[in-house]
């Protein structure tokens, strides 16, 4: 028998679609809802594919608007809302991956409309009702059941095309959510559960989707695995390695999804020296003497990168990465000190094994 200890959940509405054709779901989504003037949100770099996606939703939508970028800046927001308003939307639908369902959510926060996010990476912000928004070279976060989006609609034949070094390093941005949600603070029996359900799904298909990127079956699951650790992330605080992305992220301009991907077995190093039992399941999942060492062999095995040099981060900045990830106190399950961290950033500098 466990011993449950005192823990609270919250589950914002939200109605998952599973494995169906995409856009007829979203059709029908739609049409039950009672929306006809849906505004289908994508990337200037994925303009075509956004429009594509929107004649084939057909008559229940009224216009495309492919503005969205990495981090969700304000200005872009803005530019975007006078566009849906101008198109008199009634509802948003989310196509493409972190950085357009952060525009959808940015244009939810400012509107209150109805959105259905389909997401095609692995970065799992559709269901979180998280919202990272950059203003003036600054990013904030803010946490509002209005940014959650209300339909989810998982489709796996739309991932086929997600290059295979970006599936890579977006699947090992997912595993991070739920590897730093094993050691939460807030963490509980359920999120441990769905945390390690979503580390195995990832741990299964990656190597799946490298080998055969068109599989469906290997796609559908890591699409699955993805859901699994953004649905931790959303209930429990991330730690030290989300602060040191954050950091590499937000003032070194590095990558999202690949300095998760360089940093995890280095920040997973760091708290394991404190939390070994904790871990000891993602160790096991990669079939490992430790979790931190399977996470730096899975990575290089898959192809992705293993070093912040390689990412374009200079030595000599590594010192104020540590400075600034140490200037806000926030939880840890190890206590975080300023020179130990410097040693983890050098190594992952220099793509050391942990
Ligand atoms: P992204 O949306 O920028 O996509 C990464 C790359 O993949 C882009 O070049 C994009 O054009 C390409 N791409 C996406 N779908 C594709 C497809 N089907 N075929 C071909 N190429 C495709 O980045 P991301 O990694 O998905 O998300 C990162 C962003 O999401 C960051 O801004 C991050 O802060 C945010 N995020 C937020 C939360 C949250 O809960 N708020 C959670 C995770 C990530």
């Amino acid at each position: 028998m466990i011993k449950l200890p005192a823990f609270a959940l919250r589950f914002a509405p939200m109605r998952l679609r599973f494995g169906g054709p995409a856009a007829p779901t979203v059709a029908a989504e739609l049409e039950a809802l009672g929306l006809s003037r849906a505004v289908v949100l994508g990337t200037p770099g994925h303009a075509d594919e956004a429009r594509a996606f929107a004649s084939e939703i057909g008559a229940r939508v009224a216009g495309t608007v492919a503005l969205a970028r990495m981090h969700t800046p304000v200005e872009v927001t803005e530019q975007a809302l006078t566009q849906v308003l101008a198109l008199d939307a009634d509802a948003l639908v989310s196509f493409g991956g972190g950085s357009v369902t952060g525009l959808g959510k940015a244009l939810a926060l400012r509107t209150d409309l109805p959105q259905i996010a389909v997401p095609t990476t692995y970065a799992g912000s559709e269901v979180t009702a998280i919202l990272g928004e950059t203003e003036a070279g600054r990013k904030t976060t803010v946490t509002d059941p209005r940014v959650q989006p209300e339909v989810i609609v998982y489709d796996p034949r739309l991932i086929t095309g997600l290059p295979v070094d970006i599936s890579v390093t977006s699947g090992l941005n997912a595993m991070a959510h739920a590897v730093e949600a094993l050691y939460a603070r807030e963490r509980n029996p359920l999120t441990t559960s769905l945390a390690l359900q979503g580390i195995d799904a990832m741990v299964q298909s990656l190597p799946q989707v490298v080998a055969e990127p068109d599989n469906l079956a290997a796609r559908g699951q890591s699409q699955y695995g993805a859901f699994l650790c953004g649905l931790v992330l959303g209930q429990v605080g991330m730690s030290l390695h989300h602060k040191l992305c954050h950091t590499l992220g937000g003032s070194f301009d590095l990558p999202h999804a690949e300095t998760h991907a360089v940093i995890l077995p280095h920040a997973v190093a760091y708290n394991e020296a404190a939390v070994p039992d904790v871990l000891a399941p993602v160790a096991a999942a990669l079939g490992s003497r430790s979790a931190a060492r399977g996470l730096y062999d899975f990575a290089k095995r898959l192809g992705a990168p293993t070093s912040l040099k390689s990412l374009g981060l200079k030595e000599e900045d590594l010192a104020r990465a540590a400075e600034i990830a140490t200037q806000n106190a926030y939880w840890n399950p190890r206590p975080v000190d300023k020179a130990a961290l410097l040693g983890l950033l050098q190594a992952a500098w220099a793509g050391e094994a942990p």
